[in-house]
């Protein structure tokens, strides 16, 4: 296959997640700060297509093979918004995660349908021209809460109330959430893709 990605991505927690997981087929994952990745436009209205951008610009500065996500929390009643805005629904700045939850909050008040989704969309690109990025898609399914319950995660976990196991995402510890979470499914399906492609001796 190959031995080394870069994480088309500034986020530490990110890196960790990723390199642990791509560990165990000995692949090394590389910040793109290693390779002075300038920043990438995200003009795309879906997750997937600012997925694939972002993941053949890193591959096009670095000359690696590369990895990308895009994520946020679409809310069903409000056509699938925050979406690709998620980080910035409340404004650039500066980006709030409290005021993203309090204008989420407000826009979901008089509505009926509280059902929200996570989505996390990963493209993994081999070449800056890969004509077949892999692409993995995982959904999270909770219920937006008003009242906000958990000191753990980030953005919108303390109002994402999950059915099962009872309890708001950022109630949950961080190796639950991990292994769980939207991020989680979209890498279980990616390693069924590289398992086909690259099946393991
Ligand atoms: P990014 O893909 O890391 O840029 O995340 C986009 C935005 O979606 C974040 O800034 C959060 O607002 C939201 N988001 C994505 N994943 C999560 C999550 O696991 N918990 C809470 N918020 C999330």
């Amino acid at each position: 296959m190959f031995d080394q990605i870069v994480l088309a991505s500034g986020n530490a927690g990110k890196l960790k997640e990723f390199s642990r997981w791509f560990a165990r087929r000995r692949i090394e994952v590389l910040p793109q700060s290693h390779f002075n990745v300038p920043e990438c436009p995200e003009p795309h209205p879906t997750f997937i297509e600012n997925a694939i951008t972002k993941a053949r610009h890193a591959s096009k500065h670095s000359g690696k093979p590369a990895l990308a996500d895009d994520s946020g929390i679409c809310a069903r009643a409000l056509g699938g918004a925050p979406g690709i805005y998620s980080a910035r629904f409340a404004g650039e700045n500066p980006k709030s995660d409290a005021a993203n939850n309090a204008k989420l909050s407000a826009e979901l008040a008089g509505k009926a349908d509280k059902n929200c989704y996570y989505v996390c969309v990963l493209a993994l690109v081999r070449h800056e021209n890969d004509p077949q990025p892999l692409i993995a898609e995982g959904i999270w399914r909770g219920v937006w809460q008003d009242k906000p319950a958990g000191g753990n995660g980030f953005g919108y976990d303390p109002h994402f109330f999950l059915p099962e196991p009872g309890c708001t995402a950022a109630e949950l510890d961080p190796e639950t959430k991990n292994r769980i979470s939207h991020r989680a499914l979209a890498l279980e399906t990616l390693e069924k893709k590289i398992d086909l492609l690259y099946p393991q001796p």
